[in-house]
C-alpha cells in the first residue's frame, strides 16, 4: 500500500492503472477517523475493483464557520493501519493546500437538492462536497466510487452531479452501519461521552417509530413526524433540530404518504455533537443502489 499526498502524483499512478494495465479502479472517499461503516464501503470496493483508493481528507469547504473543522478527529495512522488489514492499494491523503492551491476559484453546486434538509441547517455544506467529490473523481477518475446511505442526501447530490457533469464513475451506495444499540456509526460519535452514546441510541428509536407508525397504516407525514419528535423529546440529552419526511428522489417534503419510497431524515443535537440519521421506508429492498451518468 501506497501513501499519495500530491494530486499530480494521485491522477499519474491512477492513469497508469488505466492505460497501461487496464484495470478497474474503486474510490472511496472518507474523512478519515475511520470505522465499519467506511470499512464496509472498502469491502465492497475491494470485491468490485481491481484497485482500491481511499482518500482521506477532511474537506474545509463542506464545513461551516462555526463547525467543527478544527476538532474533527483526524488519526491517519490508525486510518492507516486498518486499510493495510483490509488490502487497500492507494490511501490519498492530500493536505489542504493541495487540493484548494491558492487562487483555488472553482465550485461545483448542485442547485435544487443542496437547498434542503441538511443543506437548510448547513449552508454552502453541499457545495463543498460537490466541489471536493469532482476534484476527487478528475483526479482518480474510478471506474466506481463508494458511498453510504449513512448520508442520504449527499449519496443523491454526488449521483446527480455526476450525471450532469457526464462523469465516468459508477456511484455505489450501500447500507448504513449501525452499532448494535442502532446508533449509525460516526467519526462524530468520538465526541460522546458514554452517557451521551447511550442518549444517542433515541435517534434510530425515533426513526423505527415513524416507521411503526407507517406500517401500522399511518399515511400522514405530519404524524410519522411526531411519533418520531415525541420520541426524541424523551431523552433529556437530546435537541432535536429536525425530522422530515420526503420523497426520496428529490427531497421534496412530503404530506399525505401515497407514492412511494420514502424517506424519514432526522437531526439531532446530544449534547454538542450534532447527528444525523435516516430510513427509507418500502425500498424495493435493494441492498446496493448504484447510478452511472447518463442512466
Ligand atoms: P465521512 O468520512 O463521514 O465523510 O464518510 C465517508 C463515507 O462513509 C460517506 O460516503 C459516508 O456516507 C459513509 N459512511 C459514514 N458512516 C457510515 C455508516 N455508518 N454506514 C455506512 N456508510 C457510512
Amino acid at each position: 500500500m501506497e501513501i499519495i499526498n500530491r494530486r499530480q502524483r494521485m491522477s499519474s499512478v491512477a492513469r497508469k492503472i488505466r492505460r497501461e494495465q487496464d484495470k478497474s479502479i474503486g474510490l472511496v472517499p472518507t474523512m478519515g477517523a475511520l470505522h465499519d461503516g467506511h470499512l464496509s464501503l472498502v469491502k465492497e470496493a475491494r470485491q468490485m475493483c481491481d484497485i482500491v483508493v481511499v482518500s482521506v481528507f477532511v474537506n474545509p469547504a463542506q464545513f461551516g464557520p462555526k463547525e467543527d473543522y478544527e476538532h474533527y478527529p483526524r488519526d491517519l495512522t490508525r486510518d492507516t493501519a486498518l486499510l493495510t488489514d483490509y488490502n487497500v492499494d492507494y490511501i490519498f491523503a492530500p493536505p489542504s493546500e493541495e487540493m484548494y492551491p491558492r487562487g483555488y476559484a472553482t465550485y461545483v453546486n448542485v442547485e435544487g437538492l443542496s437547498d434542503q434538509l441538511e443543506g437548510i441547517s448547513r449552508p454552502g455544506h453541499f457545495r463543498g462536497v460537490a466541489t471536493v467529490v469532482t476534484v476527487l473523481l478528475n483526479t482518480i477518475r474510478p471506474d466506481f466510487a463508494f458511498f453510504g446511505q449513512k448520508d442520504f442526501q449527499q449519496a443523491l447530490v454526488i449521483k446527480r452531479l455526476v450525471r450532469d457533469l457526464a462523469l465516468d464513475t459508477e456511484i455505489v451506495v450501500l447500507p448504513t452501519i449501525r452499532e448494535d444499540s442502532g446508533l449509525a456509526m460516526s467519526s462524530r460519535n468520538t465526541y460522546l461521552s458514554s452517557e451521551e452514546r447511550e442518549a444517542a441510541t433515541v435517534i434510530h428509536r425515533a426513526l423505527l417509530k415513524a416507521r411503526e407508525a407507517y406500517k401500522a397504516g399511518e399515511r400522514s407525514a405530519g404524524k410519522l413526524v411526531e411519533a418520531a419528535r415525541k420520541t426524541v423529546e424523551s431523552e433529556p440529552r437530546a435537541r432535536l433540530e429536525y425530522v422530515n419526511v420526503s420523497n426520496s428522489e428529490n427531497l421534496e417534503k412530503l404530506d399525505k404518504l401515497d407514492d412511494l419510497p420514502i424517506l424519514i431524515t432526522i437531526a439531532v443535537f446530544i449534547g454538542k455533537t450534532r447527528l444525523i440519521d435516516n430510513i427509507v421506508l418500502n425500498s424495493s429492498g435493494k441492498k446496493k443502489d448504484s447510478a452511472k451518468a447518463g442512466s
